[in-house]
């Protein structure tokens, strides 16, 4: 259904589909048949806890999921998950790798808390190359890295064959994006506000033996175990989220599964990417196969004709694209919610300020 809205291409909160928003309001005063909104009622009551085991199910469908590992729902944000990790894995030694803004906060996190070290880092080229050298060490606890790096829209393009311990990952900005082979992994995590709706939920996706070698003390809310005992239900979870990612999740079963949401997004990317590479007026700020699908950064060759840009962009209904304060530039953030009429009208819009400006 349209609406008219302005397409947000903001990297998150992000843009949650149209269709999901309106029936998230058809439903906010009556769910159910309960008389109440899903916000309202108990966390313990039949449809909630229907609607929570649904949940981990449909993780399991959509993603392929093998049995042998959990999926948890936690009402903290993603970076939770940095000190939460730390806090239950990291017993020995631990690698990290960084590649950008967000595994650099997540390897500083782990340092409180026992020896982490530097895999590689790619900080002396702002974190928009691929290091050279990625040493894994031999007895590490596991090895923690992030799949898509959101400031700076720079990807890993194969994580598999990093390190042969256990792959912890932060697929915050990604998940949901393509296929991913879930056995490849130790641990992923997600927070919920880039790809699967609304901020306040990090969802986890643990394998059972990684869970069972945990030999440090994490205190309770922050042991992973306890989560997976309760199913998710230890504390009281984040109610409207989980339902709103229930939703999400249907919606992607909606466009024919992941398999075609990842058609599409690479589609979006390549168009945009394309568009870039043949101008003369933008350059993309990443390079080759490290070329986030999800949030595609790039530079006015003249960046005093930034604000010109953003506002002329807005008068267009494009709105959000101004690249993260610590990257400057543009980000247009194409996450599944953003269809592909809107990455055409951004191109439009794009091609247009070029032939205006010169
Ligand atoms: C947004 C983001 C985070 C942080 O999310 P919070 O919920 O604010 O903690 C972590 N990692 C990645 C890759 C992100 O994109």
């Amino acid at each position: 259904m349209s609406l008219n809205r302005p397409y947000n291409f903001g990297a998150g909160p992000a843009a949650i589909a149209t269709d999901i928003l309106l029936d998230a309001k058809d439903e906010l005063l009556d769910w159910h048949a309960e008389g109440m909104s899903v916000m309202e009622i108990s966390h313990r009551s039949k449809p909630f806890m229907a609607l929570l085991e649904g949940l981990q199910q449909q993780f399991r469908d959509v993603l392929d999921i093998p049995d042998n590992y959990h999926v948890l729902f936690l009402g903290t944000p993603a970076r939770f998950q940095f000190e939460m990790i730390a806090m239950n894995f990291l017993s020995h030694q631990a690698d990290y790798l960084v590649t950008g803004y967000w595994s650099k906060l997540a390897y500083d996190a782990a340092t409180h808390f026992g020896k982490a070290r530097l895999a590689a880092s790619n900080e002396a080229t702002n974190y928009l190359t691929m290091p050279s050298e990625i040493q894994a060490l031999e007895d590490a606890d596991y090895f923690y890295c992030t799949l898509n790096e959101t400031l700076t829209g720079f990807a890993l393009d194969d994580v598999s064959r990093l390190s042969d311990k256990p792959i912890i990952c932060d697929m915050t900005s990604c998940l949901l994006s393509e296929p991913i082979d879930v056995s490849q992994y130790g641990l992923i995590f997600a927070g919920q506000q880039k790809n699967l709706g609304p901020a306040g939920a990090t969802v986890v996706i643990v394998r059972d033996d990684l869970l069972q070698s945990i030999s440090n003390k994490p205190s309770s809310y922050c042991d992973y175990r306890l989560h997976a005992k309760h199913a998710s239900n230890y504390a009281t979870p984040p109610t409207f989220n989980i339902y709103m990612m229930a939703k999400v999740l249907d919606w992607v079963k909606q466009q024919g599964g992941l398999g075609c949401v990842g058609e599409t997004n690479h589609d979006k990317a390549r168009q945009l990417y394309q568009f870039i590479d043949d101008s003369d007026f933008y350059d993309a700020m990443v390079s080759g196969n490290n070329r986030s699908i999800m949030n595609v950064t790039f530079r006015l060759n003249d960046e005093s004709r930034n604000e010109n840009f953003l506002s002329s962009a807005k008068a267009n209904g494009l709105l959000a694209l101004k690249g993260h304060r610590a990257v400057g530039g543009m980000r247009a953030s194409i996450y599944n919610a953003m269809p592909m009429d809107g990455v055409l009208a951004l191109i439009a819009f794009m091609d247009e300020f070029a032939k205006t400006s010169v």
